[in-house]
């Protein structure tokens, strides 16, 4: 599908070091909605939600974390400070009750943007197995 094409070349582009949308979002070049931010980490809504709240959870810098897959052990930290940042997330956003945290990897799993991303879900009734 068209989707998996494109999915296909992003992954390319960013294994050459090519930036990504989430680089103007964390300049502040184009705008998002900001939910969470410290020194290491953004939280922004995100731009076609799929529930009531749907935050998009990135590290400032990608340092190689293109996709989950690519995770090196230089990187344990930082994926440690998002994991915690999906609960603070979810706190601020009242969902604390019931909540979801995704991470698509690869164009199988219709990963499109390359930088590293948790998605924050809530504020509706789940449903499982996801699609
Ligand atoms: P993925 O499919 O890679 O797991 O998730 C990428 C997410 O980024 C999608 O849910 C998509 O809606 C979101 N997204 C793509 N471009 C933008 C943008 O310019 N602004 C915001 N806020 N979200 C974006």
């Amino acid at each position: 599908t068209d989707e998996e094409a494109s999915a296909k070349a992003a992954a390319a582009d960013a294994d050459r070091g090519a930036p990504t949308i989430f680089d103007k979002i964390i300049a502040k070049e184009i705008p998002s909605t900001v939910v969470y931010e410290d020194e290491k980490v953004l939280g922004f809504q995100d731009i076609n939600p799929q529930a009531p709240v749907h935050v998009l959870l990135i590290p400032k810098a990608r340092d190689g974390l293109t996709q989950l897959s690519k995770a090196e052990a230089r990187h344990e930290e930082i994926l440690g400070h998002l994991l915690y940042a999906a609960k603070k997330v979810a706190e601020k956003e009242g969902i604390l009750d019931g909540f979801r945290v995704v991470i698509n990897d690869g164009p199988t799993a219709c990963q499109s943007v390359y930088h590293l991303h948790l998605h924050v879900l809530g504020g509706r009734q789940m449903k499982w197995p996801p699609g």
